[in-house]
């Protein structure tokens, strides 16, 4: 099983090194052609504005959604959370996958980065240690959504509504893997889905059932 990670832009490097740290193979996913491969995406940090223009460059828009549609797993880390944003404040969204309204640049000029512990309840006892560089935080989060990571301020920078996963911080940044492999793990579950379940729009399969 592979899992992608978005490599247009920004900090895509190490997400792969992250996967290799936790033995799943990660490949750099540039054009369409190279989701085939993969059972789940990560789309990593840099700047949302620059990945939307190159989202739309590269025709990875409707492979991506498809991707998502199928049920594999995608997880953002900050820019790649706006990227998912159904509703970005100030702006159109990207690839509204996730219903939550997000803000860019959330925490102001004054306080460009910051790193925090934060209890993930779902990824066990130990707090996940965050870093946070010009981040953006989920002002709302839709009933479908689960809320998996606050600051001590009540405010929301980690959530998951099925198979979207995303946060607000950089967890790669810190050696954190405990979201790398959650993810790994639904892409597992997603790519096995058990006996005569198969994946949909598959062309050999298409293939075959007309012979
Ligand atoms: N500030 C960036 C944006 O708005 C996100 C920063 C990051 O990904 N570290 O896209």
């Amino acid at each position: 099983m592979k899992l992608g990670v978005l490599a247009l832009q920004g900090a895509f490097r190490e997400h792969l090194q992250t996967l290799g740290a936790i033995g799943v193979e990660g490949v750099p996913v540039r054009l369409p052609a190279d989701l085939d491969a993969v059972a789940g995406l990560i789309l990593p940090g840099g700047e949302s504005t620059t990945m939307r223009r190159l989202i739309e460059r590269w025709e990875m828009r409707e492979p991506i959604l498809e991707l998502a549609e199928r049920g594999a797993p995608i997880f953002g880390t900050c820019a790649g959370m706006i990227v998912l944003a159904r509703e970005i404040v100030g702006e159109e969204p990207i690839l509204p996958l996730l219903d939550v309204t997000v803000e860019r640049n959330a925490f102001g000029r004054q306080v460009d980065s910051f790193e925090a512990d934060l209890p993930v309840p779902v990824l066990g006892d130990r707090p996940v240690h965050g870093v946070f560089i010009r981040a953006p935080v989920v002002e709302r989060a839709g009933p479908g959504v689960d809320v998996l990571a606050r600051l001590a301020d009540d405010r929301i920078v980690a959530v998951r509504e099925r198979n979207i996963v995303a946060t607000a911080f950089h967890p790669e940044l810190a050696g954190e893997t405990r979201f790398h492999r959650l993810v790994a793990t639904m892409a597992a579950e997603h790519d096995d889905p058990g006996e005569g379940a198969g994946r949909r729009r598959h062309p050999t399969r298409r293939a075959r059932t007309r012979t």
